[in-house]
Parts: C-alpha cells; sequence; structure tokens
C-alpha cells in the first residue's frame, strides 16, 4: 500500500506502547521548532487556513514523523503517510492528492528519493492545489487540470541538500532538528521509563542517555534491551551497574558509540591510513551505501569531533585515535 497510517518494525510499538509523544508538550527538547511550529499552527487555526507545507531534516530517529504527527493532530486534521521511494509513478501521487480532505497532512518520509517525474507534478499541487496530468500516450495525449482541496504537504528527508531547489523552495517552513542533549534523553528516557512501568535509577539514565548518540529512537532502543537484561539478571530494576553491563552486553562503548561506528573509524585508520578518504572508497570498504554513511552514521561522529571533513575526504581526529587505542603512525604527520 502507498499510503499507510502504521509504521514499520520498532517504531510502530513505539507508537502502540505509547512511547511516540502525541502533542507538543510531550515532544521533549528541540525548543526552537517546536516553539515556532505552535506559532505557525496557532496562526492556521485562527485563520482557518492549512498549515503552510512543512521541510523536517536531520539525521534519523530525531522526531521527524513524531512531529508530523503532532502537527496533525493540533491541526485537528487526518494525516496520511507515504515515502518518497513507495511513489513510484505520477499516477500514484495523483491517487493521495485527490483522496485528501480539506486541509489534511500528507507526511512524505524520505522526500529526497522522490522520482523527478513525481515530484514534477508535487509543484503545482504545493503551490496552487492543482494536479495537471497527462491522459494518454502519443499524439492523442493531453493534459487535465484538476483541483485540489488544500491540504498541508509535511516532508522529511535527512539531508536537506539532496532536495532540488524548486522543491525546497515551495516549503514556507523550514525546521532542522539537531541531535539532542544529554539532559533531554535522560527525561526521554525517564518518560519511556513511567510508560513501559520500568524502574530506573537516576545514574542509569544518565549512563543511558550518554549512549544514545543524541538519538531519542537508540535512547528507546538501549532501554528496553536492557529492561530485557535487569528482569532476567537484576529482579527488574535498571540501577548503574545493571546499566553498565547491559550496554556492554550490546557492545556499546562510553561514548556511546557502536559495533558499526567502530568499524567506519577502524577502517579509515588500518585501510586508508587516517583519511583524508573519498566517501566512495570508503563505502566500498565497508560494504555500505554511501548514503547510509553520510546520512546515519557520519554526522554524529562528526558533531563529537571523531571525523573532520575536509576537501579532500573523511579523516579521523586524534580523538578517534585515543578512542580506540590506536597509536597514530607518526610518519603518517
Ligand atoms: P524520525 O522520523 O526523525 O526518524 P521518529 O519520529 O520516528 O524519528 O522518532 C523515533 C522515536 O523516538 C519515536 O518512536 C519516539 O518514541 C522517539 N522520539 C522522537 N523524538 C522525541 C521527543 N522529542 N521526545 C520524546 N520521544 C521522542
Amino acid at each position: 500500500r502507498l499510503v499507510t497510517p502504521l509504521l514499520k518494525g520498532e517504531d510502530e510499538s513505539d507508537f502502540e506502547l505509547g512511547l511516540r509523544p502525541t502533542n507538543f508538550d510531550d515532544y521533549i527538547g528541540q525548543d526552537q521548532v517546536k516553539e515556532s511550529l505552535k506559532i505557525f499552527v496557532r496562526a492556521a487555526l485562527k485563520r482557518g487556513e492549512p498549515l503552510d507545507h512543512v521541510l523536517l531534516y536531520g539525521p534519523p530517529g530525531l522526531g521527524k514523523t513524531t512531529l508530523a504527527y503532532i502537527i496533525a493532530k493540533e491541526m485537528g486534521v487526518n494525516i496520511k503517510v507515504t515515502s518518497g521511494p513507495a511513489i513510484e509513478r505520477p499516477g500514484d501521487l495523483a491517487a493521495i492528492l485527490t483522496s485528501l480532505d480539506e486541509k489534511d497532512l500528507l507526511f512524505i518520509d524520505e522526500i529526497h528519493r522522490l522520482h523527478p517525474a513525481v515530484e514534477e507534478i508535487l509543484y503545482p499541487a504545493m503551490e496552487d492545489f492543482v494536479l495537471d496530468i497527462m491522459i494518454g500516450k502519443g499524439p492523442g495525449a493531453r493534459s487535465i487540470r484538476l483541483n485540489l482541496k488544500p491540504f498541508t504537504l509535511v516532508g522529511a528527508t535527512t539531508k536537506a541538500g539532496a532536495l532540488t531547489s524548486p522543491l525546497r523552495d515551495r516549503f514556507g517552513i523550514r525546521c532542522h532538528l539537531d541531535f539532542y542533549s544529554k539532559d533531554e534523553l535522560v527525561k526521554i528516557l525517564k518518560r519511556s521509563a513511567q510508560i513501559l512501568n520500568i524502574a530506573l535509577e537516576e545514574r542509569a539514565a544518565e549512563r543511558i542517555a550518554s549512549c544514545s548518540r543524541g538519538t531519542p529512537r537508540i535512547a528507546n532502543r538501549l532501554l528496553k534491551r536492557i529492561r530485557d537484561y535487569a528482569d532476567v539478571k537484576a529482579d527488574g530494576v535498571i540501577t548503574e551497574k545493571v546499566a553498565i553491563e547491559g550496554l556492554n552486553l550490546l557492545r556499546v562503548d562510553t561514548c556511546g558509540l557502536d559495533q558499526e561506528d567502530r568499524r567506519l573509524l577502524r577502517t579509515i585508520i588500518e585501510k586508508f591510513n587516517g583519511g583524508p578518504v573519498g566517501i566512495e572508497s570508503l563505502a566500498a570498504a565497508l560494504n555500505e551505501e554511501a548514503s547510509t554513511i553520510e546520512d546515519v552514521y557520519e554526522p554524529y561522529l562528526i558533531k563529537e569531533g571523531y571525523i573532520v571533513r575536509t576537501a579532500r575526504g573523511r579523516m579521523v581526529s586524534d580523538k578517534a585515535y585515543e578512542h580506540l587505542g590506536i597509536q597514530k603512525k607518526s610518519s603518517k604527520r
């Protein structure tokens, strides 16, 4: 199905468990984004108009989908959820757009992956709420124009830079989500623990928060796995000791880097002499998609200063050598 109100895997269960905040007050952090969205929502409601189109961008797991649901709820409208790669043909998008009711919210995840031919019909839909579609093929083909009910498009992307500028320009509201602070993650963990009925001690929450790569999705995932460990090994209470043991078992280190992060850093050091290395060579060495490295692994490693991006490629920093306990070859300097 192209349009589905359901989410996949872990996120779906988060939804069912009630972990996903459903209003602005429960949505922790991202204060600036939240404050401006609240104002835009209130203004749109006051005027009785649909909210302007919203672009949410930032690394995965930071709460873009959650925000889209909150906006729909606060606007009191229905939400339809789809994603860029799921819409294969212009006709697919036309079917979705014509099914929207007045002021409904359409959420397109991974909007940077829309097919160009699909994107083309989105422009007039966003701008004038009309749809130009071609009927037939060859000499008999003609274009017809359909009016759409005014709607709000919320697009999410891990990289705003990958959006074409005509598409980017059509979003009146653009919000960048950033990694969460440790304090914010502690709050998120405490909230989740309460909902899931988990006994989580303060120091344990702090430990888990520092290991969550600034990402609520990871914080919740670690909490659930450490709860399993606590249930089996420690009468269900997550103390600091239980948290540390659980994190060790999950191979998350004290700085929150996981196996994949360490593999990436180690590869740059061992195969590319610490860098600089181009993204494509690195992707080939790791057997990963370049875009996964750029969107999923790298942003946090760069933010924390383990990797530096230079004009000639990625380089690991001294911090990475220290963290992995690898001696830097002096000939490299
Ligand atoms: P994205 O769409 O950016 O990949 P999601 O919106 O799916 O991220 O968020 C991932 C999970 O993290 C959600 O299921 C939710 O439980 C949790 N989450 C995200 N942002 C917040 C927040 N600000 N406060 C509390 N929990 C959050």
